[in-house]
């Protein structure tokens, strides 16, 4: 799922020497153009390792996980790489054309999170409407109902038992998630004016030759 936030990396660097002033203002605005220019370099690169619509693997139902070992830590470990640098909130296996049941996300301020074989409890009966993006769906955002509260349950990839309650924009983030294990993507849970305009803006560009 891409981020719904800005990045905005402010500069704290605050000076206070008169007639440099504004020599070390231009520094800071250089600086800040380069570092937003590497992370956007950062973003397309990782970007380019998803599968981006209409990849067939999105469209895919993933697979139960049985064997938890170092090969699925390695998987984990580079979604969580790519979903940083991607910018993005979620992100799951069958976005890297992976079909198993895995997915990252980062809930809260203690770090990424990868949930295996997740399963969604009790969604409640409340439902709240916003607009979501998808790392698999270039510029799309489009309004997606989903429950605001869920009880996501799983394993984490040492095959231990992870729960978690969730609401809000966490609880929408693994709805998601978990849609992608079973190849929805979020143009099937929008209304049909924007399912219509989101095809459009994927709609392959002509090349011109
Ligand atoms: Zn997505």
């Amino acid at each position: 799922m891409a981020d719904e936030h800005t990045h905005d990396h402010d500069d704290e660097h605050d000076d206070d020497h008169g007639e440099h002033d504004h020599d070390h203002e231009d520094d800071a605005e250089a600086r800040k153009e380069f570092e937003e220019a590497q992370a956007e370099a950062i973003r397309r690169r990782a970007l380019s390792q998803i599968r981006q619509y209409p990849d067939v693997a999105l469209r895919m139902k993933a697979h139960e996980v049985s064997d938890f070992n170092g090969e699925l830590v390695q998987l984990v470990e580079r979604m969580q790489i790519l979903m940083h640098d991607a910018q993005g909130v979620g992100l799951a296996a069958t976005q890297l054309g992976m079909l198993r049941r895995v997915f990252v996300f980062e809930p809260d301020e203690t770090g990424a999170k990868a949930v295996v074989n997740p399963r969604l409890i009790d969604p409640s009966e409340e439902k709240e409407t916003d607009e979501e993006g998808c790392l698999s769906l270039r510029e799309v955002r489009v309004p997606v109902e989903r429950s605001l509260r869920v009880t996501l349950e799983g394993k984490d990839p040492a095959g231990e038992d992870v729960r978690y309650e969730l609401e809000g924009l966490d609880a929408r983030v693994v709805q998601h998630e978990v849609d992608h294990l079973d190849g929805v993507l979020i143009i099937d849970r929008t209304d049909a004016e924007h399912r219509k305009q989101a095809l459009g803006t994927l709609r392959p560009q002509p090349v011109l030759r």
